[in-house]
């Protein structure tokens, strides 16, 4: 269903939304700033080394050689150029380096989750290699060392920054990130969602979901205990954060920061972002369908990866690449009542009935 023109204008997908980028670049820390600005440059500069590689289609993105879990781990060695040295590849002992475990381990814990619930072989269902970049950063002019303070899926693989160390700290510590941005890469072989407006918010959304269920899984957290917090791992500690998104009450993860300011995430649809910015609030927007998957599995009670995440897994597969948060609802209400009855679908109605849908 992909033509090639799609394929080219993939953008990068990042874990720390434009906004938080922004807000960062404009404190008043030089230290905050300086690497703010060095995040937004990032961007565009892994953005051009890419261009070349996501003009391919996502087939042709690094087949497995043996169909089953394969992961490749590589030293970006605290440079752009992707995807840099191999340092540890499936089946190869521990390094000593913690980042280039955390990216294997995580990879690891997100492709048995797939495959163990879902019966999926990799990202692309067909064995696709696991590919990880870490310290991915650049040096400045004057020879300092300017980590990336963001973790990306560029189309073909993922790339992890080590943070600044003021606000953000190592992104490959966070199994929900990792998770978060693989299924990005899902997300591109199923219903490939346009990364705009209420289809790129529900991209989000989905990343943010499997993301959080694959770390409530490896926890074995039931969705009455678990936290809905994403990125909490890869932020400095601070009374004015909590993480970078809360799928439970969006708009709440920050509040007053002095870097990241407070989290713009509408709750409900009446406060729907409609704007330009963060490619017509994909970051933003996705607070809304976010809000409704917490309740559905609040409602159903259990582990959310269980019924809750069949649910959205079949709609994954099922929605075109302009769906919108109303497909998406009526979506999910239909396979809840044909698949597990109709006590389930009253309990997904209603949950998007109370995010204004
Ligand atoms: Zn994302």
């Amino acid at each position: 269903m992909q033509t090639p023109r799609h394929v080219t204008h993939r953008p990068v997908q990042c874990i720390v939304p434009p906004y938080i980028v922004e807000h960062m670049a404009r404190s008043e820390d030089p230290r905050v700033r300086e690497r703010a600005m060095v995040s937004l440059a990032h961007a565009a500069a892994v953005r051009a080394v890419r261009a070349f590689a996501q003009q391919m289609p996502p087939m042709m993105a690094a087949p497995s050689p043996t169909g089953k879990k394969t992961r490749l781990v590589y030293d970006a060695r605290r440079k752009d150029r992707l995807p840099g040295r191999l340092v540890r590849g499936e089946g190869d002992p521990k390094s000593a380096d913690v980042a280039v475990n955390e990216a294997y381990d995580h990879s690891g814990d997100t492709y048995d989750f797939y495959r163990d619930l879902f019966g999926r072989n990799s990202l692309d269902d067909a064995g696709m290699s696991l590919i990880s970049s870490v310290h991915v950063g650049e040096v400045d002019g004057s020879g300092t060392y300017q980590p990336m303070s963001n973790a990306f899926w560029d189309g073909a693989q993922m790339a992890y920054g080590d943070g600044d160390g003021a606000v953000f700290t190592r992104f490959t510590a966070a199994l929900d990130v990792v998770a978060h941005e693989l299924t990005h890469g899902v997300q591109s072989y199923t219903s490939n969602l346009v990364y705009r407006g209420q289809s790129g918010a529900l991209n989000e959304h989905f990343a943010d979901v499997f993301g959080i269920l694959v770390r409530q899984w490896r926890r074995g957290e039931s969705a009455a205990s678990a936290s809905w917090l994403i990125g909490a791992d890869v932020l400095v500690p601070a009374n004015t954060r909590r993480g970078i998104r809360d799928m439970e009450h969006p708009g709440t993860a920050f509040t007053d920061d002095p870097a990241l300011g407070t989290d713009p995430q509408p709750a409900h649809l009446r406060d729907v972002y409609q704007g330009p910015a963060d490619s017509g609030g994909v970051h933003l927007n996705s607070g809304i369908p976010n809000r409704a998957f917490v309740l559905v599995a609040q409602a159903l009670g259990g582990p959310a990866w269980e019924l809750p995440g069949r649910i959205w897994y079949d709609a994954m597969l099922q929605l075109s690449r302009t769906s919108t948060f109303a497909d998406m609802a009526a979506l999910t209400a239909q396979i809840a009542g044909d698949r597990h009855g109709a006590a389930v679908r009253k309990a997904v109605r209603a949950a998007w009935k109370k995010v204004g849908l």
